[in-house]
């Protein structure tokens, strides 16, 4: 049996192998293993520079200064302290809170809870491609808000907002922007000096490097005040304590260093592959790209079959590994939120497919999906046939 060709990146991304190598010198005890917040003994000040190393990785990718990233177990917390920590350090000038209904589950849970807590939340409706446009976070804005979190590139459809416009928008209104790019590293420019974004949030696991390890770009700025959400040591500038995972951030930081150098040619052979995928089933009826091309990163589509369901075609793709909108949904059977949230109709909401391409798909993977799919899809419609 071959194993299943993997589309599914936009869930995870296998680690780089110039990760996993750099990530191995920081683990025995030849390697640089110390706590890096030690400071009495070299080994301690050699996993300090390594973490400090991978600080200015990341920070080089989305043009920071290193001492603006504050070092997280993923986005999924870099998301809970942004919101969560600025709504709570900053509740007496407002409590209003404007955000999206497709954003990442790490946003939309944490606006409900901060709704819970006694703030207000606009949820914004995007448009039918998935963007919010400047015009309507303009409309939602109001004198007390002040926080948007908005995400760069939503992980179910591959849509790109233009986060500098909506910094702008947030900013007129005297609110700051949080921006989740967790889909964005390696895939869209991330310059915070000229998006003017003031928080934002990165994963490792999205971009080749490990999971369990994420940063939230936070702004210097005398304004920007969080409440650490994580109590301790004191670490991270008393933002988030714990002792730094020294080779994660080092693995973190060689892919952001791979993303800034590669980025760029990867998603140019990434674009010409999805081309491929979908030439491969140009002739097939009833077909919806539930993703606009022009608005999207070239690594996901998002397609919508008619006249089959989706566990079905689930089933019959068993060859290919992708997924029916987020992994952390995959469990339930209802239909994606963010396809939903976009107006696709339930019926094909739930026949649509999420397919995710990388750095290391080849042409003959491709190849491989686009017969399993004109298989499925025909062997399909002929058994639903009366
Ligand atoms: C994967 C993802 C997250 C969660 O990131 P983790 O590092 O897995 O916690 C958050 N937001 C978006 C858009 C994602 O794609």
């Amino acid at each position: 049996m071959t194993s299943p060709v993997y589309l599914d990146y936009a869930a995870t991304t296998p680690v780089d192998p110039r990760v996993a190598e750099v990530m191995s010198r920081h683990l025995t005890l030849e390697g640089t293993f110390a706590n890096p917040a030690s400071r009495s003994h070299m080994p301690g000040w050699l996993a300090e520079q390594a973490v400090e190393n991978g600080r200015r990785q990341v920070a080089d990718l989305i043009k920071a200064d290193p001492r603006e990233i504050v070092w997280t177990s993923g986005a999924t917390e870099a998301d809970n302290l942004a919101i969560t920590g600025f709504l709570r350090a900053n509740r007496d000038k407002g409590r209003h809170l404007v955000t999206s209904i497709i954003e990442h589950k790490a946003v939309i849970d944490t606006a409900k809870a901060a709704e819970q807590e006694g703030f207000d939340v606009t949820w914004l409706t995007p448009q039918t491609d998935g963007s919010v446009s400047p015009g309507q976070l303009a409309e939602a804005m109001r004198p007390d808000t002040v926080l948007v979190s908005l995400m760069a590139v939503n992980n179910e459809l591959g849509t790109i907002n233009d986060i500098a416009a909506l910094a702008e928008v947030a900013h007129d209104h005297g609110a700051m922007i949080h921006v989740d790019a967790a889909q964005a590293v390696g895939r869209i420019d991330l310059d915070v000096g000229r998006s003017k974004v003031d928080m934002m949030s990165l994963s490792g696991h999205k971009a080749y490097g490990p999971k369990g390890i994420g940063a939230l770009y936070v702004r210097r700025s005398p304004d920007l005040r969080l409440e650490a959400l994580i109590h301790g040591g004191g670490h991270e500038r008393s933002m988030r304590s714990g002792t730094l995972a020294t080779h994660q951030i080092a693995g973190m930081g060689e892919a952001f260093a791979l993303a800034a150098n590669e980025g760029e040619a990867d998603q140019a052979r990434i674009q010409s592959l999805r081309d491929r995928l979908l030439e491969a089933i140009a002739d097939l009826d009833g077909v919806h790209c539930n993703t606009r091309l022009e608005a999207s990163v070239p690594n996901i589509i998002n397609l919508g079959f008619e006249g089959v369901d989706g566990e079905s075609l689930l089933m019959a793709l068993r060859d290919i590994a992708l997924s029916t909108g987020s992994a952390c949904n995959s469990a339930s059977v209802e239909p994606s939120y963010v396809l939903q949230g976009i107006g696709v109709p339930r019926r094909l909401a739930l026949a649509s497919l999420r397919l995710s391409i990388g750095r290391f798909t080849s042409e003959d993977d491709i190849d491989r999906a686009g017969q399993a799919l004109r298989t499925a899809l025909i062997g399909l419609r002929q058994r639903a046939m009366p």
